[in-house]
């Protein structure tokens, strides 16, 4: 279960925004400490990256993600096979995503894509969507619910280094290029099932089916991620709630927000905190043992429209 989170102490503020000042820095180390030993190891998330399953853009079976092939375009819509990827390249080419062609917004599109689909490993981040299902699912009312929704989460990205980023600007030295990116979530809704993308409902249909059968009687709840332009990414899950985190959010929990500029404030842990809680988590692995830090793709290879798909790179 997530404990309690940490604001990032690092987050600061100008104090003169017109002269170049420094930041204010607090480091906090034992929140450092507290923060390695509640999340998971940097071997766990490795491991757990590697095992990843990935959804077949095209005929939407899951395999591991060293076993399927990127659009050699975008780098984004896995697929089992060459014929997967012929048969779904009329209806793909309409959103097969090219860094360069999206301008500014566009640039990083496919980082939050590519970041997105790592979340699955990080049980810490999941519990975090989950915990968040069981409020907007209504799941202490009516366990049901989860069987007539799915989750979507929407991410972006933000600079890793805010205060440089910060800096820059306020300095006048304009935004600096090629920054580290994070992922972040900006909001996690509730779909109705009939409303879900195909290959979200074609997935619901087959793991909860698969989860019943297994003597599994936990609320199932789909969850799939989605960039801010809508644009799907290639994981979906599935993930039973457990009594234990229904009981807990039963209790009507808090978390502690600790800031530098606040101090220490207690807020109940409602879908708002827990997207703070999530992407908190995030900001505060400066050592990118979740792997959800990244700088933006390299520029796709010309001749997009040949599209040949490409062995999926590490
Ligand atoms: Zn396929
Ligand atoms: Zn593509």
């Amino acid at each position: 279960m997530a404990a309690a989170n940490v604001e990032d102490q690092r987050l600061t503020a100008p104090e003169e925004p017109r002269r170049r000042v420094p930041f204010l820095t607090v480091v906090d180390p034992a929140g450092d400490a507290a923060f390695d030993a509640s999340t998971p190891s940097r071997k766990e998330i490795k491991q757990n990256i590697k095992h990843l399953e990935y959804v077949c853009s095209g005929c939407g079976e899951e395999k591991r993600a060293d076993q399927m092939k990127a659009c050699g375009r975008c780098k984004i819509a896995r697929y089992c096979s060459t014929q997967c990827q012929k048969s779904d390249w009329k209806r793909h080419k309409l959103d097969c995503v090219v860094p360069s062609e999206g301008g500014d917004v566009g640039q990083y599109r496919d980082v939050t894509l590519k970041l997105a689909a790592r979340v699955g490993a990080n049980e810490a981040l999941m519990d975090n969507i989950l915990l968040h299902s069981v409020l907007q699912l209504g799941l202490l009312r009516d366990s049901s619910l989860a069987e007539k929704y799915v989750i979507r989460v929407t991410c972006g990205n933000s600079p890793a280094d805010l205060q440089g980023y910060m800096n820059g600007l306020i300095n006048g030295d304009g935004p600096p290029e090629d920054v580290q990116v994070l992922l972040t979530c900006q909001a996690i809704d509730r779909i109705p099932l009939e409303e879900a993308p195909p290959l979200v409902r074609r997935f619901e249909m087959e793991k909860r089916a698969r989860y019943i059968q297994s003597g599994g009687r936990d609320p199932f709840v789909i969850i799939y991620f989605v960039n801010e332009e809508g644009d799907m990414g290639v994981s979906i899950h599935g993930r039973p709630v457990c009594e234990a985190m229904l009981a807990y959010m039963s209790t009507k929990p808090t978390m502690e927000i600790r800031s530098a500029m606040f101090g220490t404030s207690v807020v109940p842990l409602d879908e708002k905190a827990i997207i703070q809680q999530f992407n908190n988590m995030i900001r505060m692995d400066k050592s990118n043992k979740f792997k959800l830090r990244s700088y933006p793709m390299p520029k796709p290879t010309q001749d997009p429209v040949n599209a040949s798909i490409e062995e999926a790179s590490s």
